[in-house]
């Protein structure tokens, strides 16, 4: 896809996002792999009217190059690249029901999002929780690349989730599956439910992988 075709999608992802309630004011960021670096939204910019051209645009260091100033949480979408080669797109959102669980006291930080449906395991996969930092400090991108790109998507503790995924749809994809499977997760909480188990979710991973 040409960079010009991508900046567009992104305004088109970006704005669906925004229209259905992902995303509110300036909340949330989104980043796109291109040639010679990573297209970002840029900072306090609100994701339902973003310019294509004023998109920034940072190369392979992370220098700014073009655009608007790139959002201050540009370090949680380098983390990304950096670490799981095959990543072509980040999403971050402050989504509400996957905030909500980044608030739970009671959620086990190594898998935090039950694994109650096949989608959320063949779009989303695991998914760690991170311990809150301060929004903008670069603490948050070190987390993530310590985790040695073993996962694809991220719950950042009292903040929302990052999801990445080999092009943008598919990030953007998994960035609902986890917002959807969090809401039901705030539905079903006090009741009595059952998880996908082991056999079934190594069963999807062999099959849809
Ligand atoms: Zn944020």
């Amino acid at each position: 896809m040409s960079e010009a075709k991508l900046r567009e999608e992104m305004v088109m992802l970006s704005r669906s996002l925004f229209e259905r309630g992902y995303s509110v004011g300036s909340a949330g960021n989104i980043s796109a792999a291109v040639d010679d670096g990573i297209l970002i939204t840029p900072t306090n910019s609100c994701l339902g009217f973003l310019d294509p051209a004023r998109i920034s645009k940072v190369d392979a260091a992370g220098n700014h190059v073009s655009g608007d100033k790139p959002s201050k949480e540009i370090f949680l979408h380098r983390a990304f690249y950096q670490t799981r080669p095959n990543t072509g797109a980040v999403v971050h959102l402050h989504s509400t029901y996957a905030t909500a669980i980044s608030c739970l006291s009671d959620i086990n930080p190594d898998d935090c999002i039950e694994p109650i449906t096949p989608y959320v395991v063949m779009r989303v996969g695991k998914v760690k929780l991170l311990p809150y930092v301060p929004p903008g400090d670069p603490a948050m991108g070190d987390m993530i690349i310590a985790l040695g790109g073993a996962v694809n998507a991220v719950l950042l503790a009292n903040h929302g989730p990052v999801t990445a995924g080999s092009d943008l749809r598919s990030a953007v994809f998994a960035s609902e599956e986890l917002e959807e499977t969090s809401k039901l997760l705030m539905m079903l909480r006090g009741r009595n439910y059952r998880s996908l188990t082991d056999e079934q979710i190594d069963a999807l991973r062999s099959k849809f992988r």
